[in-house]
């Protein structure tokens, strides 16, 4: 008996019924046997060793999918677990799933205690079974006996577990002297691990209630070779090191206080001073694109929000409300409502559109504090927002240039590695999940596509994970060193529109709903100063920096000078503070690079005689002496074209 077997580019081949996900990559070649860690078959993700017994569709999954990735991490659980079992007799397991880097276990040890001396011998155990290349082994089991073989093991946990599970759909994985109640997949054996790291040691309430029993949590992460888990474990250093908390602290940009409360920054001089150029640039960019400025409030009655639909659907994301005169207020989660106000507030023609509404929104949006990260999670933000009202015929035009906006935008800050993540509609959920407008959604995902594809902006496309209201483009970026992070969401909006009843008279003198993009290149100041600390790990090019120069006079006969120095920069509209303590220049000079300064200007007799200043670049040393004027032209070069002078 034969069945036959789809393969992603189309063809089919006929394998033996029973045939194995593993058996069938062999067919094609030796090497990819070897470097497929699973199947997908009829678009699940399956054991390579498990028979396919009827026809189906495959797809090979390695170390670099996602798939591949979360089940190499979760196989490694099963591997920690079964070191653990050995130091630690008689441990019982609750569960132990991959996370974004690696996975955890969680587990009851009684009365011991784990201690890092621990991990350590943990993880020489998992290297020991690891190297005995033990198989991944499925067994469907029957309830009765999976129920037998945990009461018999004293495991508790995992008899909760199993009573929420039907007789008929319960597997059991084996490797070496290892079983877990699990429904898999896992890749193919232990021995495909090669590099592992115990990364933490933490306490979790069983099932996240802190009424219940406090479990120990062990956090590992592994790898298919040696050379990724040193490239990681030095990518760590690196982020620690730039982490943006600690930087924003030293050079200060932000603090958090308690009496104003948890997720809400105060940005200090410095950090004000970055938001102020941040703005400028946002400001002139889109003057350049014809956008008008707007300002609106921070508070709004409850029913703007139910005709936008945050309300109720998205309250959970909001401040409680305020009540005023009878009426609920709430702060602003978003700036959409409001600038559909302002569309509203006069009568459109198609002459006046598009209409491209902006503002550097004040938004509140209401984060657990346990969700609450630095300035990554925060409950105050200020979004580079606009929303551009226009027609069908207008929309490729107009998504092309906020799409150019990105690019500008990323050529500025350095940003070379970029994806736009274009997720669709499901047409079997129109009416549903999506609103039932079938003829836009094709035609602006196609032109969204035709853009992406013209622009050459590199894209992947995510079937059924549209928003409600038209197509979304996810954008992420990676900074210098490598760490990736969503920055902002451009989106085609076909619903907002007809919610607000907002029109325009066409060219034939009828009323029709304008289409909407929602766009906010750089996205919020808290995330995006966040990126740009990490990026540049503090050493911000000279038109950003807050410390754009630090005078430092070798003595107090040079102050006056200094002074001098100072006013002359002042007026040409460069940032300058002056070092006059009575401290030795080494001293001055290193603490200027330590503050990150742009430029160091050194001032003694010479340069006082001549006019001169002696000029030090951050991080690279002495550019030698120059006049004053000289000096001032290089640094007002930069800051105008926004570019650091190599
Ligand atoms: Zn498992
Ligand atoms: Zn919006």
């Amino acid at each position: 008996m034969s069945i036959q077997v789809s393969f992603p580019d189309g063809a089919v081949r006929s394998f033996e019924r029973g045939v194995s996900g593993y058996d069938v990559a062999k067919s094609i070649s030796e090497g990819l046997a070897r470097n497929v860690l699973l199947a997908k078959v009829n678009g699940e993700v399956w054991d390579l060793s498990r028979p396919i017994t009827s026809d189906a569709t495959i797809q090979f999954l390695k170390w670099e999918d996602t798939d591949g990735k979360n089940t190499f991490w979760h196989s490694s659980a099963h591997l920690m677990a079964e070191a653990v079992e050995v130091l630690f007799p008689g441990v019982k397991f609750w569960v132990g799933p991959p996370v974004e880097r690696g996975f955890y276990y969680d587990m009851d040890l009684g009365d011991r205690k784990m201690t890092e001396e621990d991990l350590v011998a943990l993880e020489k155990k998992m290297k020991e079974l690891a190297a005995s290349k033990s198989a991944f082994i499925r067994k469907e089991i029957s309830k009765p006996d999976a129920v037998q073989y945990f009461t018999e093991k004293g495991d508790e946990y995992k008899l909760d577990l199993l009573q929420n599970l039907q007789d008929g759909e319960i597997t059991f994985y084996t490797q070496g002297n290892f079983t877990d109640l699990c429904r898999g997949p896992h890749i193919p054996n232990t021995g495909l691990i090669k590099a592992i790291k115990l990364t933490g040691l933490a306490g979790a309430y069983w099932k996240g209630d802190e009424k219940n029993k406090m479990l120990t949590r062990v956090y590992g992460v592994t790898f298919p070779s040696q050379k990724e888990l040193d490239e990681y474990l030095a990518l760590l250093e690196e982020a620690k090191k730039r982490d943006h908390r600690k930087l924003g602290k030293e050079m200060g940009i932000f603090c958090f206080d308690d009496d104003v409360g948890p997720g809400l920054p105060l940005w200090m001089p410095n950090g004000a001073i970055v938001i102020e150029e941040l703005e400028k640039l946002a400001k002139e960019t889109e003057e350049d694109a014809d956008y008008k400025r707007v300002v609106t409030p921070h508070i709004a009655k409850e029913s703007l929000y139910i005709t936008s639909g945050h309300l109720p659907y998205y309250q959970d994301s909001m401040y409680p409300p305020m009540e005023l005169e009878g009426v609920k207020y709430y702060l602003k989660a978003m700036n959409c409502p409001h600038h559909h106000k302002i569309f509203d507030a006069e009568q459109r023609s198609y002459k006046d559109l598009p209409l491209r509404l902006a503002e550097y929104g004040t938004c509140y949006r209401y984060e657990q504090s346990g969700e609450l990260f630095g300035l990554m999670r925060v409950r105050c933000l200020h979004m580079n927002d606009a929303h551009i009202y226009c027609t069908r015929e207008q929309f490729a035009d107009e998504f092309r240039a906020v799409n150019d906006m990105y690019l500008k935008y990323f050529d500025i800050f350095g940003i070379d590695k970029y994806v736009m993540r274009l997720s669709l509609h499901d047409p079997a959920k129109l009416g549903k999940k999506y609103i039932n407008e079938p003829e836009l959604w094709l035609e602006t995902e196609a032109m969204v596509r035709q853009v992406l594809i013209e622009s050459n902006i590199p894209f992947v496309e995510v079937q059924d994970e549209g928003a409600f209201y038209g197509p979304k483009i996810d954008v992420q970026i990676w900074s210098t060193i490598g760490r990736e992070f969503t920055l902002a969401t451009n989106q085609v909006d076909f619903a907002q529109g007809r919610r607000f009843k907002l029109s325009y008279t066409n060219a034939s003198n009828e009323s029709e709903v304008p289409l909407i993009i929602h766009r906010a290149p750089l996205g919020t100041h808290e995330r995006f100063i966040g990126f740009l600390l990490e990026h540049y790990a503090g050493k911000f090019p000279v038109w950003i920096n807050p410390r754009q120069v630090k005078i430092l006079p070798i003595s107090d006969k040079y102050s006056d000078y200094a002074k001098n120095v100072y006013a002359r920069l002042r007026k040409a509209g460069i940032r300058s503070e002056v070092d006059d303590r009575s401290e030795k220049i080494g001293k001055k000079i290193r603490e200027a690079e330590l503050q990150r300064a742009s430029y160091m200007m050194i001032v003694g007799e010479k340069e006082m005689e001549q006019g001169e200043v002696s000029l030090r670049r951050q991080g690279r040393g002495d550019l030698g002496s120059m006049t004053l004027e000289m000096a001032i032209e290089r640094l007002k070069k930069e800051i105008s074209d926004r570019k650091d002078i190599d």
